[in-house]
């Protein structure tokens, strides 16, 4: 669920002159500084502006015996999209100790705000330059996104925004980047992140794992659990690596662990082929409980204790809807959620032979219509703090299935397959997830979209009970046909 900063900061300006003696230069004319922020209407000083990063190369040291310790050594590869004299990097506390920009030592470093880092290079950057700024920092990470675990491992999770709390990232799901890993950890501590892994070392007491997530990821979604972990690998049906990994205590459960290729293979039948090179799980015990109960970390999903078909069925419809295609800002929620939620509904339709008109639709139907507050999230713009409210799941997942049975199986499909080629390891907007399903469907969907996306109320009933769900008008007496309750996920 959505997850805020607690760690304020106050203003602070440090840290500056790293290259003593490097001579001012008049900038070019039409050099201009790069903006603190993406142009998120709820988050505007998440991300940054001038700039696209194309990999991240995040190396850090974490020694459990020192908690909340971490050195990192950051490289960030990145293309300026316009003139740059500055730019700015999002990094929460640390101490900053040298910054390069393509090997030669930044001429001015400081911080703004809770979370800005302004780097201004030795030279200014020209538009379309490729670049590389490296950051050495170290101490504490007070990011909303770091979790220290019980037994002094840790793990990162956070949504909108996590990265932050332990590397200089552009910290917004509308600039994604290729992800590689190198963690150093004392002997007998192992850590997870995103991709597949490579070549694990050991040196004096330490060992250093590395992995690499070679497709396109939102800064969210990028992950490190240090733990003393069980690994189990498999493979899904394409003979894709599954890695999943276990805290001490958690639950390891064979049979869900098997069906993992099952749940992929499902979920590839109805989105298309699974966009990544690798799959699985981390599990987490022993957490501060302020991380969500679970979250699409790309590839590798996150849970709490353990997984089982629900769970597993809505974190990976995230690799979809979420990961592959990312919001392209904060409004757009529900092209994640709405569709993690409803998939728990295809699944139990395809799975356990489920009535979703009856025993979903329906229920969530009667049990909602005098319920003015189940109503009242709009599902695109819901407002900042409300990104991923409620109204998304619940809301969210009706009117996907009313969708369905308005334009039928086929263009519903057609829409999520269409939708998933379209905008694959990009970012999408949901106005254009309605326009792509008008033109699939051939339907003009301007009504059903004002009344279910855009409302605040019940839909008006042409657009509750579309076309085949005509027959579906409840009729006296039988409101208690439909008391099981539909099934849920509690994930994230
Ligand atoms: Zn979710």
């Amino acid at each position: 669920m959505s997850t805020r900063w607690k760690h304020r900061r106050r203003t602070t300006i440090l840290a500056t002159a790293v290259a003593a003696g490097v001579v001012l230069t008049a900038l070019p004319a039409s050099a201009a500084p790069g903006g603190p922020g993406a142009g998120d209407p709820y988050y505007p000083e998440d991300g940054n502006s001038g700039y696209g990063v194309s990999e991240y190369d995040v190396r850090v040291n974490y020694d459990p015996a020192r908690p909340r310790h971490l050195e990192g050594d950051t490289t960030v590869r990145a293309v300026a999209t316009q003139d740059l004299d500055r730019f700015h990097l999002d990094l929460e506390g640390f101490q900053v100790t040298a910054v390069t920009v393509d090997g030669t030592p930044a001429r001015a470093v400081s911080r703004e705000g809770a979370h800005e880092l302004v780097v201004t290079p030795a030279r200014p950057l020209r538009k379309n330059a490729s670049f590389a700024v490296r950051v050495r920092y170290s101490g504490e990470p007070v990011g909303e996104g770091w979790h220290t675990l019980a037994d002094g491992g840790a793990n990162v999770t956070g949504e909108p925004h996590a990265a932050t709390a332990w590397y200089p990232a552009n910290d917004h799901p509308s600039d994604k980047a290729t992800f590689r890993l190198t963690a150093t950890v004392p002997n007998g501590w192992t850590v997870v992140g995103n991709g597949r892994p490579g070549a694990t070392t050991k040196d004096r007491g330490t060992t250093t794992f590395r992995w690499y997530e070679d497709r396109p990821m939102a800064t969210f979604l990028s992950t490190i659990a240090i733990d003393k972990f069980t690994v189990r690998a498999s493979k899904l049906s394409d003979g894709t690596p599954v890695i999943n990994a276990y805290s001490p205590g958690s639950r390891i459960d064979p049979e869900a662990e098997a069906q993992l290729p099952e749940v992929i293979d499902f979920l590839a039948s109805k989105f298309g082929p699974y966009p990544f090179s690798s799959a699985g799980a981390i599990v987490i015990t022993g957490d501060d409980g302020e991380g969500p109960p679970a979250l699409e970390t790309q590839s590798r999903p996150t849970y709490h204790g353990g997984f089982f078909d629900i769970s597993m069925v809505h974190e990976n419809t995230h690799q979809w809807f979420g990961n592959s295609v990312s919001v392209s800002d904060w409004r757009n929620g529900c092209l994640a959620e709405c569709f993690a939620q409803y998939a728990v509904q295809l699944w139990d339709e395809e799975k356990n032979g489920s009535d979703l008109d009856n025993f979903f639709y329906r229920g969530m139907l009667e049990e909602s219509t005098a319920d003015p507050e189940f109503w009242t999230t709009k599902l695109y713009d819901p407002g900042k703090g409300r990104e991923l409210d409620g109204g998304l799941y619940s809301k969210g997942s009706m009117m996907l299935h009313a969708l369905r049975r308005t334009v039928g199986d086929d263009a519903f499909f057609g829409t999520l397959k269409r939708w998933q080629r379209e905008h694959r390891y990009g970012n999408g907007s949901w106005p254009q997830f309605e326009a792509l399903t008008e033109k699939v469907s051939g339907k003009d969907l301007t009504g059903f979209f004002d009344a279910w996306v855009d409302g605040t109320t019940v839909p008006q009933k042409k657009y509750l009970y579309p076309g085949s769900l005509g027959s579906l008008d409840p009729a006296p007496g039988q409101a208690g046909a439909t008391a099981e309750a539909p099934t849920t996920s509690d994930g994230a």
